[in-house]
């Protein structure tokens, strides 16, 4: 459980500093919106100018009146201080609801940004790229880690430009009111810088900690509420909460020692501060009485003295930040450039082109012929790669797969589970590349296809089918975006879903929910059948498509098929259609091998595994779908 990759894969980028490639890559998706950039820049520069004004307001009203006391004469006017004053509060005010406002702006933009770019990118990548990555991972890179970065870049860009024109805005402020005593208030600010930068190393790794379990935590509720089911099934939920006891009880104890740790910064830095005011207090009323400092100077200097860690600080803490986001940078960007493995080649995207834009007739866009003919495999071995969790070379899964379908055919795959039936299929879709051999149609090899082609030839009917949050309507419309509800409902009626969807509640308009939910899985299956007849494809898959459904929408179905699969290349994957005994071509396949082949009759008369089969799967199913197997031959 607690193996999963993702865990793998964070400790894979623990613990290193900040990266400035990963986030000057990720820079350009704030860059984006310079406009919004300058305004930021702009009010930022505008809440450092006031900050540093307030204590030079006071100094000079202090200077005035000490003049007055010395030299006498008219009472000075205290107006324009007074206006400087409130000026300094309208503009900090002003500038404080407008960044606020600009810097909100710009995280959500800059979050919808990335969230697009990587989803985008995901679904461009092959399934490889998913089996080594589970759906929770993914979709915590989607979401929290987007939400982050965005955070960081928006919120952290202001912070750093108030920072640095703040602490700039001193130390010349500082250098101009009194350069000796300046140097000396600026003599504390390597103890500071030190002070900040240690304590904000220990949070971090205590930080860092807690996300790690945090993740860990994520990932445990993840498959809990996944694998509910089986949980109490198994009666595993004491032992499973036990688990789970252990991690919060982690957690707890980093996040009481990250507390403990910023709750000591502030009085260090404080004392720190307090050290420097010392100083100023000693040195600087010595350079009053002695050297004609003014009054208003030394109060200017205890207030900046105070102010002078806060953008240190926050410039420590953005340093943090970033140290504390560069895994989800890392992963972001990582997420963001991975090249999908299985796109069409130079040539296909060349042969693409001129076909655009010389278009030949009867050619389909990646100028090949548009019609299909034979669909061959030549010697094909094919092993998935290791996972990150599994150690090893992948193992072998398909070897030496060789076959002809003609035109036309209909091929059943029957064998045991895990025979490698499914993997088959997925490589003649190019889901994967086989490790060597080929795979042609048409005779020309797939890889010189367009992959566009390939799948709008392909129809695919799963085991498990993904409906999407929607109506049954769009989840069938779903298989051709331009069908008319009428061709839909056609489509439905064809497989014999009409009459189930109708019983819905809404009927068509009937919401699905995430995934398909709110219907059983043979409903599913029902709905993702329409949904393949819909697009007409050339090649059928049906993959264990009607393991879900009862007997008698299985009969719907098969008289269904039988229409479906006339004059169509299709391959069954099932366990008891009288489809297989129809098939022109029957393959068994057992252990990545086909050990088997030939026509329903051919391999009875074999008495082989197929036979064995057979009478053993008819034996099983007595009583329940019989006739599916006296059917036929
Ligand atoms: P079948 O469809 O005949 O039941 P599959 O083609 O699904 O068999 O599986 C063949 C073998 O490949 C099995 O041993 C299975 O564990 C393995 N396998 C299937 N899918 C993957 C995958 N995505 N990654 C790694 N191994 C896989
Ligand atoms: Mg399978």
């Amino acid at each position: 459980m607690s193996q999963s990759p993702q865990s793998l894969q964070d400790t894979q980028y623990g613990g290193q500093g900040v990266q400035w490639k990963t986030w000057k890559h990720l820079s350009r998706f704030a860059r984006a919106y310079p406009r919004k950039l300058r305004l930021v820049a702009l009010f930022a520069f505008a809440v450092g100018l006031a900050d540093i004004s307030f204590p030079l307001v006071t100094k000079y009203l202090i200077d005035a009146i000490e003049r007055w006391q010395a030299e006498g004469g008219a009472t000075p006017s205290l107006w324009p201080y007074g206006f400087a004053y409130a000026a300094c509060t309208l503009v900090l005010c002003c500038s404080v609801f407008s960044f606020i406002r600009v810097v909100g702006f710009l995280k959500v933009s800059v979050a919808a940004d990335i969230r697009q770019a990587g989803f985008h990118n995901l679904q461009q990548l092959e399934f490889a790229y998913y089996d080594q990555r589970a759906t929770g991972w993914l979709m915590s890179r989607m979401t929290s880690d987007c939400e982050r970065l965005a955070t960081i870049m928006a919120w952290g860009t202001l912070d750093v430009l108030w920072a640095s024109s703040f602490l700039i805005g001193i130390t010349t402020v500082l250098l101009v009111l009194h350069w000796k005593l300046g140097l000396l208030v600026l003599t504390v600010m390597p103890l500071l810088v030190w002070a900040s930068r240690a304590f904000q190393k220990r949070q971090l790794k205590a930080s860092r900690k807690i996300r790690k379990i945090n993740s860990a935590i994520t990932a445990d509720f993840n498959e809990s509420i996944q694998g509910v089911a089986t949980t109490k099934a198994f009666a595993r939920q004491a032992a499973q909460a036990q688990e789970f006891g252990g991690r919060v009880e982690e957690l707890q104890q980093a996040s009481v020692r990250n507390a403990v740790l910023s709750a000591l910064y502030l009085p260090t830095v404080v004392t720190i501060g307090s050290l420097a005011t010392a100083l100023v207090l000693l040195q600087g009323g010595l350079f009053v009485s002695s050297s004609g400092m003014s009054l208003g100077t030394l109060v200017a200097f205890l207030a900046y003295t105070r102010l002078l860690f806060e953008p240190l600080r926050e410039l420590a803490m953005i340093f943090g930040d970033l140290q504390m986001a560069q895994a989800s940078a890392e992963r972001i960007v990582e997420l963001l450039t991975t090249e999908p493995q299985i796109v069409d080649s130079p040539e296909v995207q060349a042969r693409l082109a001129q076909q655009a834009a010389n278009p030949q007739p009867g050619r389909a866009d990646d100028g090949w012929p548009q019609g299909l003919g034979a669909i061959e495999f030549e010697h094909v071995h094919f092993g998935y790669a290791p996972t990150s969790s599994s150690s090893g070379a992948g193992s072998k899964v398909l070897e030496d797969i060789h076959v002809r379908i003609e035109p036309g055919q209909t091929v059943a795959l029957v064998g045991s589970t895990g025979g490698g039936k499914t993997t088959l299929i997925s490589l003649l879709c190019r889901f994967y590349e086989p490790t060597s051999g080929r795979i042609t149609v048409g005779g020309i090899d797939v890889q010189d296809r367009s992959l566009a082609w390939l799948h709008s030839n392909f129809g695919i009917v799963l085991q498990d089918p993904f409906l999407f949050g929607g109506t049954v309507m769009e989840n069938i419309r779903y298989g051709r975006l331009d069908a008319t509800d009428e061709e839909v409902r056609e489509a439905a009626r064809w497989v014999g879903v009409h009459d189930f969807v109708t019983r819905l509640e809404g009927g068509y308009d009937f919401e699905v929910g995430e995934g398909g939910t709110k219907l059983s899985q043979g409903e599913r299956q029902l709905v993702s059948f329409a949904r393949a007849l819909l697009k007409n494809p050339a090649v059928l898959i049906m993959d264990e498509a009607t393991a879900n459904v009862d007997t008698e929408t299985e009969r719907h179905i098969q008289a269904a098929l039988e229409r479906v699969l006339e004059g169509r290349t299709s391959f069954v994957i099932a366990h008891r259609l009288s489809t297989i005994e129809r098939a022109d071509l029957i393959l068994v396949i057992e252990s990545g091998r086909i050990v088997e082949r030939g026509s329903h009759a051919e391999l009875i008369a074999l008495g082989g595994r197929y036979a064995g089969l057979h009478q053993h799967q008819g034996l099983a199913t007595v009583g329940r779908s019989e006739d599916d197997w006296s059917h036929g031959v």
